[in-house]
């Protein structure tokens, strides 16, 4: 059976061990890198399906490791901070990282954003063989058409709820910030649109949850953005 490749960037031994000690019990396999220069040397030549990423590296800055990456590679990126601030995680969002983690963090946590990263990536390879359907437990979009269902019965979206719907969906597993959605769906990016974000994401909400104010689909990450869950 294939063993997923994880590469580990991180400075703290205490926190790589931790890291470590994690994946040999889920049999992943893995190779370590403690600063920016050689992590952007693994980078290109270990061929992680998976990328962890402290920000905080004694020679370089995480964000500009993410920056040099995503300028030739679409890996998941998992970022892993001391830093607790919203703008850092939105910093390292923008930059092209698909998901992060606060330390400290518990050992489930960090199995769970894998799992998420390790299926994005997969759907990622499978898209590449372009379906114009896109099915997400009992969300469907037909892109073809231009419709939405649910369970098999179809959904009414405006153009902007279906336009959001759609960035969401074709980044499933990925968390989206403010910034980025508003670029995508309104083709700019000011803070003062924030707030009407808001108000298209509680209408569509409305139109796919079961229970909006618990959604299962569109993940909310206060501060920072939106993530659609593959079900
Ligand atoms: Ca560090």
């Amino acid at each position: 059976m294939y063993k997923p490749k994880i590469l580990v960037v991180e400075d703290d031994p205490a926190i790589t061990n931790l890291i470590r000690t994690t994946l040999d019990t889920q049999e992943y396999q893995y190779h370590t890198a403690k600063n920016g220069a050689s992590a952007m040397l693994d980078a290109v030549s270990y061929n992680a399906d998976v990328i962890i990423l402290d920000l905080g590296l004694p020679d370089m800055d995480g964000v500009e490791i993410i920056h040099k990456i995503r300028g030739w590679s679409n890996v998941p990126i998992i970022v892993v901070s001391a830093r607790s601030e919203d703008s850092d995680k939105v910093e390292a969002l923008d930059a092209g990282a698909d998901d992060y983690l606060t330390k400290p963090f518990s050992i489930d946590e960090l199995l769970a954003r894998l799992r998420v990263a390790l299926r994005r990536s997969r759907a990622e390879e499978s898209s590449a063989q372009v379906s114009s359907v896109y099915h997400n437990g009992e969300l469907s979009i037909d892109y073809a058409a231009g419709c939405v269902y649910m369970n098999g019965a179809e959904i009414h979206l405006t153009p902007m709820e279906y336009k959001l719907l759609c960035v969401l969906a074709k980044n499933t597993g990925k968390v989206l910030t403010h910034n980025y959605i508003l670029k995508e769906v309104w083709g700019s990016a000011l803070a003062s649109d924030t707030p009407s974000l808001r108000v298209f994401m509680a209408t569509l909400r409305k139109k796919i949850e079961k229970t909006p104010s618990e959604p299962q689909y569109i993940q909310t990450h206060i501060g920072v953005g939106y993530r659609m869950i593959r079900q």
